[in-house]
């Protein structure tokens, strides 16, 4: 079967609010679309209505294939079998709330026939977030941009277009906590951003609440970054050299000013400061111990419930002719 040139990958958590909607927008946008195409919806292990709506409009529209998890494994697992199965020769990942506007992959593919194999969209304006969104997005990727070896594009999400020779590239890397957006940076390729306003979501709440988002940054530092622990041993020098200064302070006060005090503060504080240092420091030898476990166990990914209009995994083959912008 011939490669479809375009597939939109569109993970869905809960989202039965937005796909009636979704559909509209989706059937209006491939009717535009002047290449064959495919849209592969990864339902993340839905617990309302969305698998029934999913394969309700895939019934007559075999462009519309559909993954079904056989539970929640997040987001960024949902993409990651959405480009797994992916068949295009570009690739755009999408969130399914109409945050991503479909308008926006026009200017994607045409970049990308330009020859780029990654356009991310960058996002100008964010409309519906609350301001400590906002607030905490901004800082963290700033942070996160200085705390890594690899160069990474500052506001952007996971919405982008990736040619078929970056997705090939992407499929090899299995690794558990995924932070994908910084592993496409990490591939690398010729790479460029289209800007667009991001809209509020349609409908619904969001599925990334604070303790997720947490956790989603803590994944994408230690994934990336050895520097909390070396942030460790830099501050147990700091300490060292300071303790010293301590030893000799107190052999001088005792033997030469002869001003030994009870000294119950300096202890206490002491105590209890370098408590708090030890006990950090091992939470943070844990945050990677731990991945390192989960990764070691080397379970799959994922696992598959069902499928609707979807054959198996795609073969990374890179066809010369395939692989190239059409
Ligand atoms: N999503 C998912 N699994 C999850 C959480 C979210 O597949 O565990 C999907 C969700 O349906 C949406 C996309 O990931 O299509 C992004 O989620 P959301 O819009 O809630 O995040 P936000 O835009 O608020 O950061
Ligand atoms: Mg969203």
């Amino acid at each position: 079967m011939a490669r479809p040139t375009l597939s939109l990958v569109l993970p869905i958590y809960n989202e039965e609010e937005v796909i009636p909607e979704l559909h509209v927008r989706l059937q209006e946008f491939l009717s535009k679309l002047e290449v064959p195409s495919e849209v592969v919806f990864v339902n993340d292990g839905s617990k309302d209505r969305s698998m029934e709506m999913l394969r309700d409009i895939s019934k007559g529209e075999p462009r519309y294939r559909v993954l079904s998890f056989a539970r929640n494994f997040g987001h960024q697992t949902a993409i990651t079998a959405g480009i797994d199965y992916a068949r295009g020769a570009a690739v755009v990942v999408m969130d399914a709330d109409l945050q991503d506007p479909p308008e926006v992959v026009l200017e994607m593919v045409a970049k990308w026939r330009e020859g780029f194999d990654v356009v991310y969209g960058k996002r100008r304006k964010r409309e519906g977030e609350t301001w400590f969104k906002l607030f905490t997005a901004r800082w963290f990727y700033r942070v996160f941009a200085a705390m890594i070896p690899i160069e990474v594009p500052l506001d952007t999400g996971d919405f982008r277009l990736m040619s078929r020779r970056v997705v090939i590239a992407l499929r090899a890397l299995r690794e558990t906590h995924r932070f994908v957006r910084g592993m496409v940076s990490w591939v690398g390729f010729k790479q460029t951003a289209v800007l667009y306003d991001r809209p509020g979501r349609f409908a619904g709440e969001t599925k990334y609440p604070l303790r997720k988002m947490l956790k989603f940054a803590i994944d994408g530092i230690t994934s990336f970054s050895v520097l909390p622990l070396r942030f460790a041993t830099y501050l147990g020098m700091l300490i060292s050299l300071m303790s010293v200064g301590v030893a000799v302070w107190a052999v001088v006060a005792h033997f030469a000013l002869k001003a030994t005090v009870p000294g119950w503060t300096a202890s206490v504080v002491l105590t209890s400061l370098l408590a708090a240092v030890q006990l950090l420091m091992i939470g943070i030898l844990g945050e990677y111990i731990g991945r390192i476990y989960e990764q070691v166990k080397g379970r799959p990914l994922y696992t598959v419930g069902d499928k609707v209009n979807l054959g198996k995994r795609d073969t990374d083959e890179l066809d010369e002719e395939e692989g190239e912008p059409q």
